[in-house]
């Protein structure tokens, strides 16, 4: 689903690498914690998937294509195989929940017909079934995130990127969400999760890549975030 074969990344002439020579493989339906301090790559490597950036050098397929020689007329397609989950929300804060969620799907063309079903739906998944007409700004950051979560799974996409999901919320509430991604994940659908929560890698137990100055320096399955070199 992700692969990613001698990639580099450099920003610029005399800038340091980005990504330093990262190999990997994610399979459809893995759940996957992208960790390592501030400026370790993670944020670079989340843009390269979606094609946000293009690689300095490699390789990185994501559903099979190399999205580094997508062809323009194919980043739609690309984009709306991926949710997006961002720390900060990124909502239309003076609208509703319901239309925020609406909102992705008409994008995409969806029809009305579809539009109506499908969005009391997700909101239910997510446990927001009576906020649909709230307004986001008079919901929590943890109900905020429900509606990025929501917003990010209502075109179906194979594919979640969460960049620092629970950054903005207390240690109760990122469980929530961080549970509400398992659950989603468990429905088959593949989640790339960049984290600097410590507690919830290590509670998860999923497969954690670590990356440090650009290099993946670790690759486990069950992985904790404290790993020794
Ligand atoms: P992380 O997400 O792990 O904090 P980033 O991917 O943001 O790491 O950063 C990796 C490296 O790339 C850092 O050295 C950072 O300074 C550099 N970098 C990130 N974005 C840019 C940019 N837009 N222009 C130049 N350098 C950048």
């Amino acid at each position: 689903m992700v692969e990613a074969k001698n990639l580099f990344m450099k920003y610029g002439k005399g800038r340091q690498l980005a990504l330093d020579n990262v190999n990997f493989f994610i399979d459809r339906g893995e759940f996957v914690f992208f960790v390592g301090s501030s400026g370790a790559g993670k944020s670079t490597l989340l843009k390269l998937i979606i094609r946000e950036l293009k690689p300095t050098d490699g390789v990185l397929k994501v559903f099979n294509r190399d999205v580094g020689r997508l062809p323009r007329h194919r980043l739609p397609y690309l984009r709306r195989n991926i949710g997006m989950v961002f720390q900060d929300f990124r909502l239309m804060e003076e609208r509703s929940v319901y239309d925020n969620v609406a909102f992705a799907m008409t994008v995409i063309g969806s029809s009305r017909r579809e539009i109506k079903r499908r969005v009391p739906h997700v909101l239910n998944l997510v446990g927001l079934q009576d906020k649909a007409k709230a307004k986001i700004t008079d919901l929590s950051g943890g109900e905020q995130q429900r509606v990025g979560l929501a917003r990010a799974i209502a075109n179906r996409p194979a594919m979640i990127i969460a960049d620092e999901p629970t950054g903005n919320l207390d240690p109760g509430t990122a469980l929530d969400i961080m549970n509400l991604l398992r659950s989603i994940n468990l429905r088959g659908t593949t989640v790339l999760v960049a984290t600097h929560n410590r507690d919830i890698v290590d509670r998860f137990k999923k497969r954690v890549i670590y990356l440090e100055n650009g290099r993946l320096v670790a690759d486990e399955q069950k992985g904790i975030y404290t790993h020794v070199h």
